[in-house]
Parts: structure tokens; sequence; C-alpha cells
């Protein structure tokens, strides 16, 4: 047996208690969990610092010197603040700690040297450490402590005894007791040229470095091992499907995309515009299917790209659908694709939920027969009992709402699959997207139409609220309207609805003389249509509503986008809100209400909010800000990954190089039957087989 695969409970230090812990709170089950459990963090133990050197913010340090005295501070009921004043000769600091008074007293002297080890901070003009980590200065070899390892844990484990300090101590065992060289998992022909030490060496550095240099060299060869098995499993599906399925051909550009050009196209298309298509029509015509990603920020003219792709899908005798995520879109887009196709002999219907009976039927009969060339709709599209005659082309309007699976779905709607464009204005990171969209080739609209002025965003607190009026009355009165918008948390919808109930009717004493519309998600479809509409062709001027209108919206006329309680939203959600405005000529505003009390993180959303308009830097801040895990779209992918140690955020660069050269491994060896690559695809198949992630997209 490979002693990697050696129950954790034989581990001296572990035993069955232990074990039971570790596999229930972190899945650490074999000695190869633990061994594959990387620290978070270093920390430099090899330095100390004078207390007199302390400044601000600094990360963790250590200092070493003696306790002069102790002090009490009662705080409340039952609870105590014990400070040790400490000093090193060249300084004088705090210590501090909220309970435990007993353990302090046994076990901290004064007059004692000790090394105190802790994040400084500073309180009355002092620095303090609290709840420090103190070793016996006689007790520490420093040279020997060269950089600590951090693991994170949970509370339970905490409670257990079982700190990071633990775990490192459980590391540093097992790195021992194995002492045969582990076996490496790259070829020399990727590790050499890149100056990537050897996995023996990387296991053994992670856990147990000597210096700084030692951390990055292991971190640097970890993290992109895995970073390229990941690319390797995406790029050798992607590889695989396009062999295994031939793509319709679409050799001609032909009279309705012409026509539409020279007659029906209300403006020049954009820089942009013209090189995406261009993308997609150099991709559809390939004789392989398209699987693209559009990405482009609100109001940057998808849907004209889209209306475009299908016509040369319809010119060549094929049929085409367009996706969207909602019932309201769905019926907008259509009007939308109408209006571009006026006068040309094309027919353009609708499928949602609400398109019944008689109708329905027609629908269902028109696809089948083909006399339908486009059909727009939402998730009724591709429900089973829809067929079509040949669909060529599907665009899926909004994506994260729509997953691998549907998109698999949708294939089986004609006999070879047909050419998939994913369109979505949350703007991805370009190494997110490479990723979880890995398996779709990505184009990109980074310019907007002209003559658009960038959207205004403001802050304001919510005892603003006078110069919030004013301005919204003076936008009205200037013709424009204004979207207001109330946040909705999903574990309380009743108290949501209560709230924008309650707000709405204070708007209308605050507004007497203006028309209000209102929309939520709890309402009829019908309803929701008909406040919609009233909105639309102006008959109200200002749209309460909860985050419904979020996606793809669009009334050009509306020039005022207020965002109550912002500090709830995400910052991609703010920034599709932000986009619903800013679509006509006219100037247009984004206001932020929050309250006075934010915490740091939300101060930074809404700075950022204020800070630019474009949606891939909010879009990379973001992933910053809250990782990839918690993106939206990331868990529906259908590509989950979970990492254990890079970062698609911070390792964006070591991404890139990761999919460079798994994509050399692919051209190389498209049919994985080559001696020299032998050892990744066995790799990559030992890998598929023990993560389930990764086996959802094989
Ligand atoms: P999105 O990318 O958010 O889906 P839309 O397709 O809704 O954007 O386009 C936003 C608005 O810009 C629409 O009113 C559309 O007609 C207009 N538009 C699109 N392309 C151009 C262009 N090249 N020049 C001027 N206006 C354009
Ligand atoms: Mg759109």
């Amino acid at each position: 047996m490979n002693i990697l695969d050696q129950d954790i409970m034989y581990l001296s230090g572990v035993g069955p208690k232990r074990k039971e812990i570790l596999s229930k709170e972190l899945g650490i089950n074999s000695y190869r969990d633990l061994i594959e459990y990387y620290p978070y963090k270093y920390v430099d133990r090899t330095k100390i610092y004078l207390i007199s050197e302390l400044v601000p913010d600094m990360p963790f340090v250590q200092i070493k010197g003696r306790i002069l005295s102790f002090e009490e501070f009662e705080m409340g009921k039952r609870k105590k603040r014990i400070v040790a004043h400490f000093s090193d000769g060249h300084g004088v600091c705090d210590l501090v700690w909220f309970n435990g008074t007993q353990f302090i007293y046994k076990n901290y002297f004064i007059d004692k040297e000790y090394i105190v080890f802790g994040k400084p901070t500073v309180f009355n003009g002092r620095f303090q450490f609290t709840h420090p980590d103190i070793d016996d200065a006689t007790e520490v070899q420093l040279n020997d402590m060269g950089m600590q390892p951090f693991y994170s844990t949970t509370e339970k484990m905490k409670k257990a005894g079982m700190t990071s300090r633990a775990i490192e101590k459980l590391t540093k065992t097992l790195i021992s007791k194995i002492p045969a060289t582990l076996p490496e998992t790259l070829p020399d022909f990727i590790t050499q040229p890149l100056h990537l030490i050897s996995r023996d060496e990387a296991m053994r550095k992670i856990h147990y470095p000597k210096s700084v240099e030692d951390t990055q060299r292991a971190q640097f060869r970890l993290k992109f091992e895995e970073l390229f098995y990941v690319q390797l499993n995406i790029l050798r599906y992607a590889s695989d499907h396009r062999r295994k399925y031939r793509g319709y051909n679409f050799k001609t550009v032909g009279a309705q995309f012409n026509w539409f050009y020279a007659h029906n196209l209300p403006f020049a298309l954009t820089g942009a515009q013209k090189r995406v298509v261009k993308e997609i029509r150099k991709d559809m015509g390939s004789g392989q299917q398209m699987n693209r990603l559009l990405q482009g920020d609100v109001g940057s003219g998808k849907t004209l790209v889209a209306l475009m792709s299908m016509l040369i899908a319809i010119d060549n005798g094929f049929q085409a659908c367009l996706m969207a995520p909602t019932e309201i879109l769905a019926e907008q887009h259509l009007q939308t694709l109408k209006d571009f196709l006026k006068g040309m002999n094309l027919k353009t219907e609708l499928l949602t939920g609400i398109v019944k009976g008689k109708k329905r039927k027609e629908v269902l009969d028109g696809l089948i027969d083909g006399s339908i060339n486009i059909v727009v709709g939402t998730h009724a599209i591709i429900e089973d009992k829809v067929q079509f005659q040949n669909l060529g082309l599907a665009v899926i309007d909004e994506q994260h709402r729509f997953g691998v699976a549907q998109r698999a779905k949708l294939w089986s709607k004609s006999e070879n699959p047909p050419h998939v464009l994913v369109m979505t204005a949350t703007p991805i990171p370009r190494t997110l997207a490479m990723t979880i969209y890995g398996d779709l080739d990505v184009s990109v609209i980074d310019e907007l139409p002209p003559g658009r002025k960038p959207i205004e965003t403001i802050h304001k607190y919510d005892d603003q609220t006078t110069s919030l009026y004013t301005g919204i009355r003076q936008q009205i009165r200037l013709g424009r309207q204004v979207y207001i918008v109330f946040p909705l948390i999903k574990e309380s919808e009743k108290i949501d609805l209560k709230n924008l109930e309650q707000g709405y009717e204070a708007l209308k004493e605050v507004f007497p003389e203006f028309q209000m519309s209102k929309i939520h998600g709890k309402m009829k479809d019908k309803e929701k249509e008909a406040e919609m509409k009233l909105f639309v062709e102006g008959k109200t001027q200002i749209l309460v509503a909860t985050t419904v209108i979020e996606v793809g919206v669009n009334v050009p006329n509306a020039s005022v986008m207020v965002i109550l309680d912002a500090q709830r939203f995400g910052l991609s959600q703010l920034h599709q809100l932000r986009g619903r405005v800013g679509r006509g000529a006219e100037q247009s505003y984004c206001i932020l209400v929050t309250s006075r009390k934010l915490s740091k993180e939300t101060s930074k959303r809404i700075d950022i909010m204020c800070d630019t308009n474009d949606g891939f830097a909010i879009a990379e801040a973001d992933l910053k800000l809250r990782g990839p895990g918690d993106l939206e779209g990331t868990q529906q992918s259908g590509i989950a990954f979970d990492l254990k140690i890079a970062d698609i955020a911070r390792d964006g660069q070591l991404v890139q190089l990761a999919r460079d050269e798994a994509q050399k491994i692919i051209t190389n060896d498209p049919e994985c039957n080559k001696v020299e690559y032998q050892m990744l695809w066995d790799r990559l198949k030992m890998l598929r087989n023990t993560n389930t992630n990764w086996a959802a997209i094989s």
C-alpha cells in the first residue's frame, strides 16, 4: 500500500477521536488528505522586532522582552480584561486577554524572558497584542523556527484543542514519517523550462519552509500543478466534444443578412460589434460546433450581435432561438427583434409560459414545419415537447441562469448540436472565465455605442432624503423617468414585501404630483406586465421595484436609478441595476442610498461603484472581495472547482501559464496516445475519478 493512503488515525497524535473531527470538519481521512491540506499563510519567525520599531497595520510579528506588571480591568458582569505591561528595553506595550485569568497567572511570570507573537494594534495610543502566542525565550530556537505555517481550522476544532499549531505538529510528524521521495506528477519537459521544484521538495517545503523563498517556490510549484490539471481537464473535455460532434457549416452570408445590413441597421456598428460578428461568422462556418461566450457590459449592444448571428443561420436554411431568463425580458427581446426586422419577410414568435392554448399550438407547429424563423422565449423553449425543424443557432442571454445541463438539453433539439452563443453582461474576469467557462471560446464587446454619457454615481446617506427627493423631482420635471429599487432578502419575503408596499405608499405621499408603477416578484405576470408597460410607455414616471428589474429591461428615457439599502447588494448586482439607466442621450444618475453605519467592505463596494463604470474592473474587484466561490454563476456553471492552493482571483498570471501549457499538450497529443504524455493522461484520469466536480463535466 502507498503510505499516503494510510488512515489518518494511525498518525501519532491523532487517534480515533481526532480522526473523527478531522474527517468531519476538514474532510481529512488519509495521510494524503493531510499533506494536501496547505497552510493559508506564513509568518517569518526568524526576525525579532523591537517595540520601538512597531508601526500601525503590521502583520504578525514577534518581540522579545519581559512582563513588568499585571493590571486588571472590570468589564461588566464577571468579565475582566487582563493587561500585562511588557518591555524589551526599547519600548513598552501591552499584552491583553479578555478571559482566562487563572491560566495567565499560572503560566506567565514577571521578569521572565518571553517571545511574544501576534498582530500589534494601537489602543489608547499604545501598541497592544491581544491573546498573543507566548513562548519561553530559552525554549525557542529562533533559527529553527523559520517560517511558521498557519492552517485554517474551524470553531469546533479549536474547542477540541485542534488549533493551527496542532495541525502544524501533525503535518511535521507526517513529513518526517515519509522517508521515500514522493512520486513526481509533472513530466520533466514541463518542470524544467519553468524551473519548478519537484513535487517531493514542494510538499516538504510547503509545510516546513525555512525561508520566504522556500514558501514561494513551493507555492509556485503546487499552484501551477493544480491549475494545470484543471485546465488540462477543461481543454481535454472541449477537444473531445469537438471531435465527437460535427457542427453545422454556415458557409454563406446571404440575402437576409445583407438586406438587414444595407437597409434596416439603424446605426453604424461599433468596432467591437463588427469584430465579434466576424468571430461568430468564422466559428459558424468552420464546420465545428460553436460554443461561444459573448461578454459585453450592459448597454454594449449584444442583442444586435445576436440578431445578426441569427440572420446568418437563417440564410443557411436554419432556425434560431433566443432565450432569456424572464418573461418580461423575452417579450422585450421579441419587440426589439421585430423592430429591427421591420419590412423583412421573417416570422418571429414568442414562446413563454404565458403563451397558451391555440397560440401555443400554432407556435409549436410553426417550429416543426419550419415556418417560424426565430423563436424568442424563456426556459419553455427547452422543454421536451418543443421540437424544431432544424435549429441551427441558440442564443442564451444571461447565462448564469442557464447551467451546463440546460445547454446540453438544447443539443438534443436537432440532428447535430446547434451553435451556441451565450451572452452575459456580468463581466467575468478572464482568468475566471478560463476556468468556469473554460470550454467556451470568449468574445468581448469592450466598447459602448458612441454618444453615451457615463452614468454619474452618487452615494447618499438615508438621512439625506430631502436632497434626494429634490433631485428626483428635478429630473422628472425635465421629462425623465426614475427607478427606485428596494432590496430583497430571500429569508423573509413577507417582510420585504411589506417594506416595498410601505415604501411605495410613503413615496406616493412624497410625490403626489407623479404617477408611479410598482413591480415585485410575487405579482402575477399579467399585473407585472401591465405595470411595466405603463412605465415603458411613459405613463408613469417612477417605477418602484425589487431586483426583478435587474436584467435587461430597456427604457431609454429612464435616467435615474435610486438603490435603497445599497449596502445589501453585491457589486455585480449594483452594476447590473445601474445598467438600467444611461441608455438614452441624457446624463444619467445612479444614487446609492445607505445607512451611515457601514462595514469596511461595504464602504469599499460603494467607493468602487462611485469610482468606475467599467464592468470588468468591477468584476475583478468583486472577485477579490468575495473570492470565486461566491460569484454568481460559479455554482451553476457545472464546472465547479475546489482549488486547494491556487486562487483564481490572485493567481491570474498562473492561470494563463497553466492554460498555455495544457493547450500545448492537447495540440500535440489530440488522441491521447503518445507515450511521452501518458503520465499526464493517467494522472488526469485519476483526478477525474477521485473528484466529483471534475467528473461532472466529462
Ligand atoms: P446589452 O448589451 O445590454 O444587451 P442592448 O443590446 O440592449 O445592450 O443595446 C443597448 C442599446 O444600444 C439598445 O437601445 C440598442 O439599440 C443600442 N445600440 C446597440 N448597438 C448600437 C450601435 N452600434 N450604435 C448605437 N446604438 C446601439
Ligand atoms: Mg441585453
